[in-house]
């Protein structure tokens, strides 16, 4: 099946779906995991957007919720790697799941934050860990204006 944030976001309901048969997210093929934890892996998101940079961090498991020691441990997980990959930039971000098209499974998307790339303007309306790579500092963003009821995808 497809990506991440390719499909049709009507189509990402799994109602009638149990487990994760058609999960995006679970049907990632081997070959594209660019880390693997204990629980939980790291990709590149299909769908670039515009960036030179983008990835996912995803539990291994087809869950929706997860603990706060686990959302505490993905994070750690995904602020490392990230230093790595996003190494080519002075701030970098993990988005909150706000926009997500598969809400079903836990998952955090990273990115820089070039502001000619085709979602900034979504970035702006999202909540964001953002991670300055030179001061080596992580502070929270949260939408200047208030329209965080929209969901779905503008692009
Ligand atoms: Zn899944």
């Amino acid at each position: 099946m497809s990506q991440e944030e390719q499909t049709n976001p009507k189509e990402n309901i799994a109602q009638n779906t149990p487990g994760g048969q058609r999960c995006s997210l679970c049907n990632i093929p081997q070959r594209e995991v660019l880390m693997e934890f204990q629980r939980w892996k790291l990709v590149r998101t299909k769908t670039m957007k515009g960036h030179k940079e983008r990835l996912m961090l995803f539990h291994k498991e087809h869950v929706r919720a997860v603990d706060e020691g686990s959302v505490g441990e993905a994070y750690l997980l995904l602020m490392k790697a990230g230093s790595k990959f996003f190494s080519y930039t002075d701030k970098w971000a993990i988005f909150e799941p706000v926009y997500a098209t598969v809400p079903d499974h836990w998952h955090r998307v990273a990115s820089d934050l070039d502001e000619s790339a085709q979602d900034y303007g979504q970035i702006l309306k999202t909540p964001r860990m953002i991670i300055d790579n030179h001061e080596g500092t992580i502070f929270r963003a949260y939408p200047d204006s208030g329209s965080l009821g929209q969901t779905g995808h503008s692009t």
